[in-house]
């Protein structure tokens, strides 16, 4: 039986904090029908949960937390990053959706082949790659980033979309702050498409070669 259902663990599913407004905000807006509101407060269905993040994002309250699990959240995701980005000859963070790339990464040589100019990082999904996270890196002092996400409507969470706004909105503060905009960049990309995740990331360190450090 799946008593836990209705229990709230940490992990990968979303949690609720005692502060919590009880707003119902991210139950309307989970497109999983994971939350509900039960016996005075939230709960999330951890069998529904997809742990997209969505709900972190909606909440006004600050009041959703999903605490780990392939860098759902941010401070996981950066510190990941910040460690790499220490490294002599580091250059790029390629950040791959969990859902549509590692897959591919487990069963492929591209982890393999990753050197120490790049790292890549999965994420749960691209959604959650937040912009205050993309200017991190670069405040990091990382050549360039690479988003990785599903192709138009193949993300069931709406997610790579919200990841191209996101990349949309940086490009054009890092242009404002004379930052080429060509180091940050977003391709879509098909499940299974080993090959071109493969090109997409050699044409993408290819660019930052030229490109060379942040000054
Ligand atoms: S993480 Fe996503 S699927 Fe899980 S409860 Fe929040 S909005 Fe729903
Ligand atoms: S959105 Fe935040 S404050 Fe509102 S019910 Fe959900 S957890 Fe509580």
């Amino acid at each position: 039986m799946f008593a836990g259902t209705e229990f709230e663990m940490p992990g990968t599913t979303s949690t609720t904090d005692p502060g919590c407004a009880l707003c119902l905000s991210c139950v309307r807006g989970c497109p999983h029908e994971a939350r509900s509101f039960k016996n005075s407060k939230i709960i999330t269905d951890i069998v529904k949960c997809q742990s997209c993040g969505i709900c972190v994002e909606i909440c006004p309250n600050n009041s959703v937390q999903i605490a780990m699990g392939y860098g759902t959240n941010r401070e996981d995701l950066n510190n990941k990053a910040s460690e790499f980005l220490k490294k002599e000859n580091s250059k790029a963070i390629i950040l791959g959706c969990n859902w549509s790339y590692y897959p591919d990464l487990q069963s492929s040589s591209i982890q393999g082949a990753e050197d120490l100019e790049y790292k890549i990082l999965i994420n749960m999904c691209g959604g959650r790659i937040e912009r205050q996270l993309l200017l991190e890196l670069f405040l990091e002092k990382a050549w360039g980033v690479l988003v990785a996400c599903c192709p138009d409507g193949e993300c069931e969470h709406g997610g790579n979309l919200k990841a191209k706004l996101h990349v949309k909105a940086l490009q054009s503060l890092l242009k404002d702050i004379e930052v080429d905009p060509e180091r940050l960049q977003i391709v879509q990309i098909a499940h299974g498409d080993k090959p071109r995740f493969q090109t997409e990331i050699n044409n993408f360190m290819e660019k930052i070669n030229k490109l060379g450090p942040l000054k």
